[in-house]
Order: structure tokens, then C-alpha cells, then sequence
């Protein structure tokens, strides 16, 4: 066995096809196991999935299932007795990557894994939604980011095809409760926090703060967190439609207080297509605020939806949305994510695709279509990347 450290996190590995994974704190955070993968997140999440065999490709759409009752109690048990055993194989576990100091360090990491049972899993998990509740997604840049929540929800929080937060009402939080929970989460992450080299400001809508509360957020950040956690910078999403202007001046102030990237959900530049969707996003708004933002120094993100718009919609869908976006003189350090339609379960979308004659596209179409706005966009400027949302979990 082999156990090799790095920015606090420990990866044992048992053989060459079985490995887990364990945090600074010693939570055991995934697993695999041949072609099978077990993640958990720090909202005490689980998932089993697979992951290719040797020499095979990933395939996109292969869903993750929620991991729980006895099947959890057995994979627990099975990730347990493997700590158990790397944990008395004496010179027999190798520890790499590591001083002297550090194999101790190590040693005391697996022993501290080993004190996890099931309830332990799920009072950490309580911790953390009690201080930053579920966190349902982020950029795919930004999964290792500090999530920091400062607005909950999503003002909006009527987009045909997204119910990320549908669960919560929309707030503001104050100044004194965000302070408390960059404290708490100091806390909870303790020798964990390496891992976190930049902060997320959530949830959707981030930017509704108010200048003043913003300006005093960002401030909070760099005087309590350590400079390795803000090396990559502050980001958000930024919900346009909802946010009155920003004057450029006030953009450029978040700029100097550290905001380096938004996060902008576009979905589509087709006017048929957003309609469809009941998103209110205006082009013209939409141009004007990231040119702006680019002026400010902040970079930007845009989201781009694949396979909502049926096949009726798509060609539309594919010519607005490349042409939008080549138009926008993109640059090295903007972003174009496309993310395939995750179906909603609660918000009438296939009701609504069917009065709309809209046909829901199968996983190979939505990879075509993917496809094609890869092509369109391959001289835009910006770097493209895949987004999948379906088997996120934060850790
Ligand atoms: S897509 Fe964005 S704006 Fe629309 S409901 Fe979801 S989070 Fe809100």
C-alpha cells in the first residue's frame, strides 16, 4: 500500500486499480474500486458511479446514483477496513512525497479516518449545511474554490429548465452572518483548507448585494482568510437580467478588491429559445455588461445550454448562440461552458416542450449539438469546456 500526501490531502492506494481518498481532517472523501467510484461531498452527499476501465473513454452522460441505506453502511464498512489495514501494515505502507515529520503526519491522518462511522459522516455534513447550506453547483473552474454564501437562492428562480434552487427562498445575508461563516467554515475545514485556493460567492446571485456591502464582503475575505485561499481569486455568478447596472467605476472597484471572474448563465442567444426557457436575458443588456465587466479587469464566463431547445429550435439555437458569442471579441482569459440539459423533475419542462413541440433530445444528439457550437466557436477567443452538472458535488 501506498500512501502519498499532498496540500494536506492523502491518497491511499491499495493496488492499481483501488485508491481513496482522504481530506486534511481525515474524512474519507471517494473512493474507487475497479470501475467503481464513490464520491462524497461536504454537504454528506454520496454518490456511486463508474469510471472508465483501462484504455476506455469516459462517457459523458453517465449518471451517478445517490448512494444511501445499507449500501452506504457496506461501502463505509469496506473503506473503514481497508484504513484498518494500511493502518497496521507497519514498513509494509509506504508513505511518499513526505519527510519524516509528514509520515507521522500521515499515520495520524489514517488513524483519524478511522475514527469515522456513518453518524460522524452525517453530523459533519450538518455542520457544514448550517453554515453554507447545499450547495447545488459551480463552474467547473471553481470546484475546489471556498464556497462563501452571501445572497441565497436565486432572485429569479424561474428558468424553465433549472431548479438548483428551488428549495430556498431568496435573501441577502448581512455582514455580521457572512463573517461568521467564513470563521465557522476556518473551522471546519481546518488542516483541509490547502485545498481551497480560490473563494466562490454564492449562490446565483451574488451581485445583488449592494456596493457598499460587497466592497465591505471582499475586504472580510482578505483580512480573515490566508493568502493561499484568494491566490486564484474571487468569482460569482451574476444573474444580468436581475442586476441593475453597475456603473463601470463601481466594477472596477470590485476588480481592485478582488473580483476576478463572473459567471454568466446565457443559455442561448436565440429569442425563441430563451422564451421557451422564461429567461428574460436581453443581448444588448447582456454585451453591455460584459464589456464592461472586461473593461473593469473582471473576466467573464458564459454558460451556454445543449440540447434544451428539441429539435425544432436547435439550428437557431446553435446560429444566434455562435454568432452572439464571436461577436463579443472574447479573450484568453474568458470562458464558454456547454452544458448539456440535466431534464428538471419539478418545473414542467416536458410539459411545456410538448405544448411547445419540442422534442427532449437523447444524450448522443445533445453530444452532437455540443459538437457543432464547438466548431462554431472554435475561433472565438475564449477557452471552451464541457460543464456537466448532473454529477456534481462539492469537495
Ligand atoms: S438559470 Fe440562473 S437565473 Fe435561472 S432560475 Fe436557475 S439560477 Fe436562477
Amino acid at each position: 500500500m501506498i500512501l502519498q500526501l499532498k496540500n494536506g490531502e492523502a491518497n491511499l492506494q491499495i493496488s492499481e486499480d483501488s485508491q481513496l481518498l482522504l481530506d486534511g481532517q481525515g474524512r474519507l472523501m471517494g473512493f474507487y474500486e475497479g470501475t467503481k467510484l464513490i464520491r462524497r461531498s461536504y454537504d454528506n452527499r454520496w454518490l456511486i458511479g463508474s469510471r472508465p476501465a483501462r484504455g476506455e473513454r469516459q462517457q459523458r452522460h453517465t449518471t451517478h446514483k445517490k448512494l444511501e441505506g445499507d449500501e452506504l453502511d457496506l461501502a463505509i464498512h469496506r473503506a473503514r477496513e481497508t484504513l484498518r489495514q494500511a493502518s497496521s501494515s507497519g514498513p509494509r505502507l509506504q508513505i511518499v512525497g513526505s519527510d519524516e515529520a509528514q509520515n507521522s503526519q500521515g499515520m495520524d491522518l489514517l488513524r483519524s479516518a478511522l475514527k469515522w462511522q456513518r453518524a460522524d459522516f452525517e453530523g459533519d455534513g450538518k455542520i457544514f449545511t448550517d453554515l453554507v447550506g447545499r450547495i447545488p453547483v459551480l463552474p467547473p473552474d471553481r470546484y475546489r474554490s471556498l464556497y462563501v454564501l452571501i445572497s441565497q437562492g436565486c432572485r429569479y428562480n424561474r428558468c424553465l429548465f433549472c431548479e438548483l434552487y428551488r428549495d430556498r427562498d431568496f435573501r441577502n445575508l448581512d455582514l455580521s452572518e457572512v463573517i461568521q461563516q467564513i470563521e465557522g467554515l476556518r473551522g471546519f475545514f481546518g488542516k483541509a483548507f490547502r485545498t481551497r485556493t480560490s473563494v466562490f460567492l454564492g449562490d446565483a446571485s451574488g451581485l445583488s448585494q449592494s456596493q457598499e456591502n460587497l466592497v465591505a464582503i471582499l475586504n472580510e475575505l482578505r483580512e480573515r482568510l490566508p493568502s493561499s485561499t484568494l491566490r486564484d481569486g474571487i468569482h460569482t455568478f451574476m444573474d444580468v437580467f436581475m442586476t441593475d447596472p453597475r456603473p463601470l467605476q463601481e466594477m472596477k472597484e470590485l476588480h481592485q478588491n478582488g473580483l476576478k471572474r463572473i459567471y454568466i448563465g446565457l443559455e442561448s442567444a436565440a429569442p425563441s429559445v430563451l422564451s421557451f426557457y422564461k429567461k428574460p436575458n436581453s443581448m444588448g443588456v447582456l454585451r453591455d455588461e460584459i464589456f464592461k465587466a472586461r473593461e473593469a479587469g473582471i473576466s467573464c464566463a458564459l454558460m451556454v445550454l445543449a440540447g434544451g431547445s428539441g429539435r425544432r429550435l436547435q439550428s437557431e439555437h446553435i446560429d444566434h448562440t455562435v454568432r452572439f458569442l464571436n461577436r463579443l471579441q472574447l479573450g484568453k482569459s474568458d470562458r464558454i461552458f456547454l452544458s448539456p440539459l440535466v431534464l428538471p423533475e419539478g418545473t414542467g419542462f416536458r410539459a411545456e416542450a410538448k405544448k411547445h413541440n419540442l422534442e427532449i433530445l437523447n444524450p448522443n444528439e445533445i453530444e452532437e449539438e455540443i459538437r457543432a457550437l464547438r466548431t462554431g466557436l472554435s475561433s472565438c477567443g475564449a477557452k471552451v469546456s464541457h460543464y456537466e452538472l448532473r454529477n456534481f458535488l462539492y469537495r
